[in-house]
This record gives structure tokens, sequence and C-alpha cells, in this order.
């Protein structure tokens, strides 16, 4: 039996996987506020962290947070490997019949947990959290994620929700069906977004991160788009396709058009600047359609070697379920 079906039927109702990465000065706030918001949530919690190989005083406190509160898991990785494997791994580890993904950095308000569980309870199977505004935001950064979703949305079968992030929540199926999806180029948005089921959206005002910084950069987010557009869509390989058949066809209108003139009128047929012009945007043309071509064989490449997404050091389970969490292991093995 896999592991997945039999934790369903005897675990804790709610799992809230948090992937972190030198969070030490928001952790003690984030876990009161998410003890708050869990306090009334019948069934039982777990609460798994998922340390994204922090270098600052995180590792420490997840410890006493471990020791102290019997809900939490900390599941450490072997280094830095990025938040969208911290969350396939959260994913994986988590046990419970509903499972909410969120930061750790509070932008992600916890107060909005009993309303995702009330939408799962109504039958969801994803719910989408929408932030209201991006007013936060520079106009430059707003301006980049509007042409992103346009572009991607444009490009991709699959809608893409504009604004919805990584706070979700997902029902057991949804997960069982995320965990399947085993590609390295992890667009989460994309993933979330191709399972499919029933999905409803709820609207939340995203706050200012509590402490800390973002680690996120302008350079990151241009990866982010190459990511996601190379994942979801193969457009941009028949693109080169079109305009080399535009070029071809072009070239052949123009050539006869220079020999009919020639014979018709007797025109010297015009030279230097018009053939430097063609060369260029031609070479252009060519290089630009290598590149595409170089983006998807780079993933073929990376792919190809099927390393695992993370390492991980260690795991400690929630005290709460560790003898359910036996239990399980044991069915599994057997
Ligand atoms: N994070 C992570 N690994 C990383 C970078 C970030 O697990 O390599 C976590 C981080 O601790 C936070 C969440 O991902 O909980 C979002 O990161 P951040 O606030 O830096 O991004 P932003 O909110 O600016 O998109
Ligand atoms: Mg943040």
């Amino acid at each position: 039996m896999r592991a997945s079906q039999t934790v369903t039927e005897q675990s804790c109702l709610l799992s809230i996987v948090l992937p972190l990465f030198n969070e030490e000065a928001v952790l003690p706030m984030l876990h009161r506020r998410l003890l708050a918001s869990v306090a009334h949530v019948p069934g039982g919690v777990e609460i798994v962290y998922v340390d994204d190989g922090s270098s600052d005083g995180s590792p420490e406190l997840l410890k006493q947070l471990h020791a102290s509160c019997a809900m939490v898991s900390v599941l450490r990785f072997s280094r830095n490997f990025g938040k969208e494997q911290a969350i396939t791994a959260g994913l994986q580890f988590a046990s419970g019949a509903a499972v909410i993904v969120m930061d750790s950095d509070l932008q992600h308000p916890p107060e909005m947990i009993p309303a995702m569980l009330q939408a799962w309870r109504d039958g969801a199977d994803v719910v989408n959290m929408r932030r209201r505004s991006r007013a936060d935001e520079t106009w430059l950064k707003r301006q980049a994620a509007r042409s992103f979703y346009r572009a991607i949305n444009r490009l991709s079968d699959m809608p893409i929700p504009e604004d919805v992030g990584d706070f979700r929540l997902f029902s057991r199926r949804a997960v069982d069906a995320l965990n399947q999806l085993h590609e390295r180029n992890r667009f989460m948005k994309g993933l979330f977004a191709w399972i499919g089921y029933r999905q409803v959206t709820l609207d939340f005002d995203c706050g200012e991160r509590a402490a800390g910084h973002s680690k996120w950069r302008f350079r990151q987010l241009w990866h982010f788009a190459i990511e996601g557009i190379t994942a979801f869509s193969v457009a941009p390989l028949k693109v080169a396709t079109k305009v080399g058949l535009a070029c071809a066809l072009l070239s052949i209108a123009l050539g006869l058009s220079f020999f009919v003139r020639a014979l018709a009128f007797g025109d010297p047929v015009p030279g230097f600047p018009t053939v430097i012009v063609v060369v260029l945007m031609l070479g252009g043309l060519q290089m630009l359609a290598i590149g595409v071509l170089g983006e998807y064989i780079a993933r073929l490449s990376l792919e190809s070697k099927r390393r695992p997404l993370f390492l991980i050091e260690s795991y400690e389970p929630a005290t709460a379920y560790a003898t359910r969490f036996q239990q399980v292991r044991r069915v599994d093995v057997d």
C-alpha cells in the first residue's frame, strides 16, 4: 500500500507546510500567530517547517519549537535548494487530509486558515489565495508581473491565475497528484494549475514582510519567467519555424521583384545597404532561434540526469503523531 493512502486514513486533519530560509527574526512571531489561528481547528494540526539550509539561528529555533510543541515537524535540507524544492519536500512529508502551503515571513496571514478550511469542507480541492493589491511593490515589479502573466497565458494552453502565489490549500488527492510530478523545472504556479480538480479562489491582503528581507532579486525574476514559459509551453520553439517560413517567402518575393524591375525597367540592383540590413536581420533571428533552442536543450540535459530534487539532512516528525507515522512506515516497509 502506498504511504500517502495509509496516512490519509489515520492522520491529522490539517498540515501546514512552511518553506523557510534564514527567517530567525520572524519565526517566533510566526509560530505564535499560527498557533492562535489553528486553535479551534478540530481533528489535529501538523506544522511542517522545511528549513531550506538556513545559515542563521533558524535551525536552533526550530529545534526548540519541535521540543516544546507537539504539532511541529522539522525537515532540514543538506543545503539551500530553493523555495520550490522546499515546498515539494513539504508536500511529500505532510500527512494531513488537507495541506496548506504558505510563506514563513507572515506575508501570508495565518488568520486566513479557517476560511481556507471552510472552502475545502465546501468541496474545493485547491483553494487559491489571490492577493488583493500589489501596491507595496515597485511600479517596475508590478509591470513585470503583469507582462509575465500576459505572456504565459497567451503561450500555454492552461490558464494560470494572476496574483496567486504559493499560498494555497490542497486536498489529499490534489497533494497526491502533485507528488507524482517529478520534473526538475518546478514552476509551482504551473504545476498547481496543471492538476486541475475543483479550484476556488479567495482574496487576501498581502502584508509586509514581518522582518528580514526578501530573497528575490530582479535577475531571478527573469529566470523565473523563462522557467515558467519553457515548462508549460513549446510555442517559442514553433515561432522560429514560422518566422523562418515568413522570411523565406519574403526573400522569394523580393528576389522576383528585383528580377522583374531589372528586366522591365533596367533598374540597377540596389547594393550594399540592403544586403547589410538583410544579413544582420537574418543573423539576429537565427541567433535568437538558437538561443530559444538552447533554453529547452539545457533543461532537457538537466532533466536527463535525474538527480534527486533535494537532499534531506534530518527529519523530526511531530511528536503528537510520531507513533502514527511509525505505523505508516512499518506498513510501507511490509
Ligand atoms: N525561501 C526558501 N528558500 C529560498 C528562498 C526563500 O525557502 O531559497 C522562503 C522564505 O523563507 C519565505 C518564502 O520562501 O518563507 C518566500 O521568500 P521571500 O519572502 O524571500 O520571497 P518574496 O515574498 O519576496 O517573493
Ligand atoms: Mg516574502
